[in-house]
């Protein structure tokens, strides 16, 4: 099984920029980044963050503002926050070089023991092996485990986590560990499995007739948010509000003003967006508000600050504000690339 995987995976492996690395903190980012975001978003953004943070200590030495900043848009900014604390955590006690061990690695903050496994055996030749979404859906399906049959989810994920580290090449386990990652998001994929192109077709007791439990069904909601715009020194600024820092969701980053409930009257509405967050699409209602209309708008307490557009651009916006303001000017001019380039 390995050699037909790994055959597979030299012959198959798409060309990713954190594949043509060996240092571990780029294997890092990448990993951390492809956690709940898709390979097309992290290609673009891996290269940004890298020159921008290019090193452990570079990045333990930025303002958090700025690596939020430079996160906007991947979603899911704890993970930003992680890393910058981990980063911290590595020059202050590792003298700014990264452990190489997956049961070092753990300690950091933020590395679980996918990350860690992945990390050490793909930067440093370790035999460990991860256990991802993809890594279970496809051992599931090659031993016809189902993960809600009588035997329950977290006896499923330790058969498969026994399964994968009997099976891990002891040679290649960074190749490994990435080829089967590869197999699951491009052949033995969540809906549509191509059994007929799978390397591992001979040894698979399901060929796509596993039961993948169903993906729980998106919602949707509607919400308003005032865009008021004004002229400034610097050109057009808006009216940003920062997120308390108490907030579970996005702490600390900035976003236009939310409109309560019922405060929209349709004329009001310059343009609609659609954004996804988890399982929720959002329609979002962008209402052109005066700054004299501000009174209109209740403060929560949070600060308010005008900004010029190209300064938003290097604030930690959410990805909702990074979408409105796009709306506002060529969408280069709002994006983080074009800052950082
Ligand atoms: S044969 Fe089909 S179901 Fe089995 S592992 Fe390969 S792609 Fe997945």
């Amino acid at each position: 099984m390995r050699h037909e995987l790994l055959d597979w995976y030299d012959r198959s492996k798409r060309d990713l920029p954190w594949r043509r690395t060996d240092d571990p903190y780029a294997i890092w980012v990448s990993e951390i980044m492809l956690q709940q975001t898709r390979v097309a978003v992290v290609i673009e953004r891996f290269k940004v963050f890298l020159e921008r943070f290019p090193t452990a200590e570079a990045l333990a030495a930025a303002d958090e503002q700025e690596v939020l900043a430079l996160w906007s848009g991947l979603g899911y900014y704890r993970r930003a926050r992680m890393l910058h604390k981990a980063a911290k955590t590595i020059v202050a006690e590792y003298a700014a070089k990264m452990p190489t061990a997956a049961a070092e690695l753990r300690k950091l903050p933020g590395i679980g023991p996918y990350t860690a496994a992945a990390i050490a055996s793909i930067a440093h030749g370790e035999h460990a092996a991860v256990v991802d979404g993809n890594v279970e859906r496809v051992l599931s399906r090659i031993r016809g485990w189902e993960s809600y049959d009588s035997v329950g989810e977290a006896a499923v994920l330790r058969k498969v986590e026994e399964f994968s580290a009997g099976l891990v090449d002891p040679h290649r386990p960074g190749d490994f560990n990435q080829a089967i990652m590869e197999l699951g998001a491009t052949v033995c994929t969540p809906r549509n499995p191509q059994c007929l192109v799978c390397p591992w077709a001979k040894e698979c007791r399901t060929l796509g007739e596993h039961k993948t439990p169903k993906r729980a069904p998106m919602t949707s909601r509607e919400i308003a948010c005032a865009l008021i715009v004004r002229k400034g020194d610097a050109g057009t600024e808006v009216l940003l509000e920062q997120r308390a820092a108490t907030n579970t969701v996005m702490p600390g980053m900035w976003e236009l003003l939310l409109l309560p409930d019922g405060a929209l009257a349709e004329s009001d509405v310059r343009f609609t967006v659609r954004h996804a967050i988890m399982q929720v699409n959002y329609v979002v209602r962008v209402c052109e508000f005066r700054e004299e209309d501000l009174a209109l708008l209740k403060s929560n307490g949070s600060e308010r600050r005008w900004v010029s557009l190209g300064k938003a651009a290097e604030m930690a916006l959410t990805g909702l504000a990074r979408k409105v303001l796009g709306k506002l000017r060529p969408r280069s001019t709002i994006s983080i690339q074009q800052r950082s380039s």
